[in-house]
């Protein structure tokens, strides 16, 4: 049978080139070299310098691997936050990163936003004690793309307060102003198209000064993942413990890939979709976009409603080799989630939207 395509918002379809490196990774006896050795410090030193290159990441700023992004979340907040942290709350994923400022026992503070709608940034009020800031971009609950002169403003209007962005489902397409933001984060397993189980965390000069300062009061940062820690062995291309070798190196083949092919293309392909989809949405009678506001509609997750129910469709889609997003959480079987990422090509997404003129 044919290879089914991944349509899912994460895990999705895996980047083209993936198994061609898989299979030169076994050859090259990647999944048994040494994280302490020259070919792996090779390795973490030409992923750290292409993805900086890919996201226009200043030299300044540090890149730390985790094993997620909800990791990055826990550590964000153990590291910049003492006591309070504001987060806007959009949707699921959004929320969590909240949860885990409760669960870690601060003082944190929500913006709590209409699932599928955004603020006038303008009028929303930040406490003035806040330490840290969070966003994230995209919500993939919800497919609310968090306008980036929105979080660029509140920098503006905050320059004392830290900001960390969660750009998992925008990666690498989002085009973000790093030297306004603190910590920038994201999992490989949707915008990268590798397997999961790695995380990436970019962080300013100024956070990893103030995760040193919570330190040098006896405060708790963590522990072998504080971002003392993560700094130190970052300075040796090495991290502090046996990280995701083959995931390190598959990161460093794709981002290569993706330098090859050239960011502006990504983007400009992940518009051209983007615009093919929403169109074809907005003329069938049976669907409706969730996001009404046009400008704050994703363009690499597309969110549907379902009137007449999700799964049906879903099924049907699967049985034609694709296979598609459920709603996220309560909205399981009342929307479609579609991913659109670089992995997806134009040619499959319009053999997709042929399968739903057959519905
Ligand atoms: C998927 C997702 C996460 C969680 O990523 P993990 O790698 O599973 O930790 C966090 N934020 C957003 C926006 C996501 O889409």
């Amino acid at each position: 049978m044919k290879k089914p395509i991944f349509f899912t918002p994460g895990p999705s379809q895996l980047y083209p080139t993936v198994e061609k490196h898989i299979k030169t990774a076994f050859e090259e006896n990647i999944p048994s070299i040494s994280h302490r050795s020259a070919r792996f410090h090779e390795i973490f030193q030409s992923a750290i310098k292409r993805i900086r290159k890919l996201l226009g990441v200043p030299n300044s700023y540090a890149i730390f691997f985790l094993s997620s992004a909800t990791e990055a979340m826990e550590r964000i907040i153990q590291n910049t936050v003492e006591k309070k942290s504001f987060h806007f709350v959009n949707g699921s994923f959004s929320k969590k990163f909240y949860q885990i400022g409760i669960d870690l026992g601060k003082n944190s503070c929500a913006e709590n936003l209409e699932m599928g709608e955004w603020c006038d940034i303008k009028n929303v009020r930040i406490i003035p004690d806040a330490e840290l800031i969070t966003f994230t971009q995209n919500e993939t609950s919800t497919g609310v793309s968090i306008p980036i002169k929105d979080i660029e403003s509140i920098s503006v209007r905050h320059p004392k307060i830290l900001i960390a962005v969660d750009i998992v489902s925008s990666v690498p397409y989002v085009n973000l102003p790093f030297e306004k933001l603190d910590c920038v984060f994201f999992s490989v397993q949707k915008g990268f198209g590798l397997p999961s189980g790695l995380g990436v965390l970019i962080v300013s000069p100024r956070a990893v000064e103030k995760a040193n300062f919570l330190k040098n009061r006896g405060l708790s940062t963590g522990s072998y993942h504080s971002f003392d820690a993560l700094y130190k062995q970052y300075q040796k291309y090495q991290t502090p413990e046996t990280p995701n070798v083959l995931n390190i190196y598959l990161l460093e083949k794709i981002t290569k890939d993706m330098l090859h092919k050239g960011i502006q293309n990504i983007r400009n392909e992940t518009d051209e979709k983007a615009a093919l989809l929403y169109d074809f949405i907005e003329s069938r009678t049976d669907f409706s976009l969730f996001v009404n506001n046009s400008q704050i509609r994703s363009k690499t997750t597309i969110v549907i409603s379902t009137p007449h129910g999700s799964q049906e469709i879903i099924q049907f889609a699967k049985n034609r080799g694709y296979i598609l997003g459920s709603g996220y959480g309560e909205m399981k079987d009342r929307q479609i989630r579609i991913a659109n990422f670089p992995a997806h090509n134009m040619k499959n997404l319009k053999k997709l939207l042929n399968i739903f003129n057959h519905l």
